[in-house]
């Protein structure tokens, strides 16, 4: 098949269209069109020569992303499900909160990663996502977007395991934030990760543009090694060092999510020991409630124990704040939860 425009980055455009013996900044033109304006089409692309435009789609295509189901909940989030050309499918979460709209995108159909608490990683792994696809689900939601709507944030909390998919991660995030591509700034980008210690440090070291949030989930090595097969090739030692070591920017701190499950990782003696481990990496905490999902045996904690575990944290100095999960029935499948503050 064809090379698909939104699986290349602006310099494989720039190849595209120095073979053809055109000018490069046309290569630019082309990356606006499909992602300022959307263009799912050449003929759309009304500042190309005609014959450039046949030219190019002789040699590529571009792909039209539609939602194959949405569903709306009271609270405003709105669930999509793409269907990808292969015949897998992948869900994004669009969730509103005050002056903000956030999209929550998957980088992975499946996930390898077997994480026991979690659906998606209980269906398995079926592939990764190309940059285009990741893309994709920005664009298809923006398609049908009311006037006046935008989105102001994106988080890599769907489906998959974005660090496992690194490349074409890397690649969808580049564009994410030019100007010429999705026009969101770095700020506005969050990527979430199991805890891949090597890729960790390479988003770094090459400057992707985006803030890191790594889902801890346990306070103990044997603890998070039973819910996070993963923590047995990075421990939560080796991890938490390499936290320490991240060159983060002024300012910025890095976001730890931890799912409460009852009688599981809840307990006070838990919330203390998080308090100890966490000493010295420049951070905020993220509480998620276990969302309950069928087929999985864990329980949400009791609210008193979620405020308990709370309040150890704050009054140790964290910022701690507790997401619940968006959209009632809907968000099941999402790990994508809201952000609700509480009092201490
Ligand atoms: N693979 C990445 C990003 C996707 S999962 C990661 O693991 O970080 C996004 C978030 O959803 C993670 O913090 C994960 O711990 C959380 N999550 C998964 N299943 C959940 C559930 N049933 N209830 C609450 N949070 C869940
Ligand atoms: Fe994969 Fe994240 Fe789910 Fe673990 S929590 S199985 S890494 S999607």
């Amino acid at each position: 098949m064809l090379v698909n425009l939104k699986d290349l980055s602006l310099e494989g455009i720039e190849a595209l269209i120095a073979g053809l013996g055109k000018e490069r900044y046309r290569a630019r033109q082309i990356m606006r069109w499909l992602y300022c304006h959307g263009a799912s089409s050449f003929e759309e692309m009304t500042d190309l020569a005609k014959e450039l435009r046949a030219e190019l789609g002789r040699m590529a295509r571009i792909s039209s992303p539609e939602p194959l189901a949405e569903e709306r909940a009271a609270d405003g989030t709105r669930k999509y499900l793409f269907g990808l050309e292969d015949g897998n499918q992948v869900e994004s979460v669009l969730i509103p909160d005050d002056s903000r709209l956030t999209l929550c995108i998957s980088t992975q159909a499946g996930c390898a990663m077997g994480c026991r608490f979690c659906l998606t990683g209980r269906g398995g792994f079926a592939r990764d996502l190309s940059s285009g696809e990741i893309l994709d689900q920005i664009l298809g939601v923006t398609k049908g977007l009311g006037p006046g709507e935008r989105i102001s944030n994106c988080v890599l909390m769907g489906m998959g395991e974005p660090l496992a998919n690194y490349d074409n991660v890397k690649q969808a995030l580049g564009i994410m934030a030019t100007d010429l591509g999705c026009g969101l700034s770095r700020r506005r980008i969050t990527l979430s990760t199991v805890g891949l210690i090597p890729q960790i440090k390479r988003l770094f070291a090459e400057g992707v543009p985006c803030r890191l949030a790594i889902s801890l989930n346990a306070t103990t090595q044997k603890v998070r090694s039973y819910l996070m097969p993963i923590s047995r090739r990075y421990p939560l030692s080796t991890l938490l060092a390499a936290c320490r070591s991240l060159p983060l920017p002024p300012r910025e701190r890095i976001t730890f999510e931890y799912v409460l499950i009852q009688g599981v990782n809840d307990s006070t003696e838990d919330a203390r020991r998080l308090t100890r481990i966490l000493r010295g990496i420049r951070c905020k905490v993220n509480l998620i409630p276990f969302n309950e999902c069928p087929g999985i045996l864990f329980r949400r904690p009791q609210e008193k124990t979620i405020l308990r575990f709370q309040k150890v944290l704050l009054e140790a100095g964290y910022t701690t704040i507790i997401r619940e999960s968006r959209g009632g029935t809907i968000s099941a499948a999402c790990g994508q939860l809201r952000v609700r503050i509480r009092g201490s």
